[in-house]
């Protein structure tokens, strides 16, 4: 089992030469053992950032402050439930589970399906709900034709945020293909919202015994700069105080791989299978078509969890084959 320090020059003993990992691991101990926090919520998804930030949390937790949980979305790969399981008894510590608000293959019929990635979703749902024609026209004749969309019409005529998520230029030849190949299903990065991110805002409404009387004082995720994408651009720093609720600590923030690299090895951590067996870089929902590699999970989902692979293709099926054709289609123009 892991031992917890009991003092910061304990909890400094196996550090390696890094300052990203020492600094860290001295504003970890400062954050989890101020006297501000008595509550602290962490989330664990199971993951390899998940695995580091775990360790952190739990050797600066010497007065058992932390209460560990996990999203349970209903895609998961059942090496990482084994992964949560081999934690439990690593940290002896329980990760308590929380299903989804409304479950994945329900947000993706009801609302649409994830394609290519949260921001494009969330536009393209938006033009979809005013029932856009996916014309190619200015962005005054478009915005009087349909007044109630701007800133999905702002994207789709990329006059915002050029070379940004907000710009419809982010992934190239998407315009030119929407034009030619309208959407013929929903889309929508709902799934989202009712698996993970109202549940986390639930647990942090309810509080820790769940009937809203005593609030969290900290939240603490796995989130890293250097992962990219919206849920790192989001936040500017490690650390934001919140005048009106809990504050939230992201330790790994400003950790790069080759940072984890080092926490890894001085600490002795082991990832799930997922990694190790499977060869996947990422986890969380199986085959989320927001992947890059979404056809390499596919084989890997067939290879290891074939009956997951059913399900998959059933709730994202259109999302994939629309992707397909989208990859196709800029290969050709790249060939022009
Ligand atoms: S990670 Fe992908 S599949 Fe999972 S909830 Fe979010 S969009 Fe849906």
């Amino acid at each position: 089992m892991v031992q917890k320090a009991n003092t910061i020059e304990e909890l400094l003993q196996d550090c390696p030469v890094n300052s990203i990992i020492g600094d860290n691991l001295i504003r970890a101990w400062s954050k989890i053992n101020s006297h501000k926090y008595l509550y602290i919520l962490c989330s664990i998804s199971g993951g390899s950032d998940s695995d580091d930030m775990l360790d952190i949390v739990y050797r600066c937790d010497k007065s058992n402050k932390v209460k560990y949980v996990w999203f349970d979305t209903g895609l998961e790969y059942s090496a990482t439930k084994e992964h949560l399981k081999y934690l439990e008894n690593k940290y002896d510590i329980t990760i308590d589970s929380y299903k989804a608000i409304k479950p994945i293959p329900l947000s993706c019929k009801r609302y649409g399906q994830p394609f290519l990635s949260k921001q494009v979703s969330e536009f393209i749902q938006r033009l979809q709900k005013h029932n856009f024609q996916w014309e190619d026209e200015d962005f005054d004749t478009l915005y009087k034709k349909y007044p109630k969309c701007k800133s999905a019409l702002e994207w789709w005529c990329g006059i915002k945020g050029n070379g940004s998520q907000f710009n419809i230029t982010h992934n190239k030849w998407l315009k030119e293909f929407m034009i030619e190949n309208p959407p013929t299903f929903k889309i929508s990065n709902k799934c989202c919202q009712y698996a993970k991110k109202d549940v986390s805002h639930k647990l942090l409404r309810e509080g820790v015994y769940g009937d809203g009387k005593i609030p969290f004082d900290l939240n603490i995720v796995g989130v890293r700069k250097a992962e990219g994408g919206a849920r790192a651009t989001a936040y500017k720093s490690c650390f934001d105080e919140n005048d009106s609720g809990c504050d939230n600590y992201r330790p790994l923030f400003w950790y790069k791989d080759s940072d984890k690299i080092d926490y890894e090895n001085s600490y002795d951590i082991e990832h799930s299978k997922c990694y190790t067996e499977y060869g996947l870089k990422r986890t969380g929902c199986a085959g989320c078509p927001f992947g890059r590699d979404f056809e390499y999970e596919l084989e890997v989902i067939q290879k290891y969890e074939p009956k997951l692979y059913k399900a998959v293709n059933n709730i994202f099926g259109d999302s994939y084959e629309y992707t397909r054709k989208y990859r196709e289609f800029v290969k050709n123009m790249n060939k022009k």
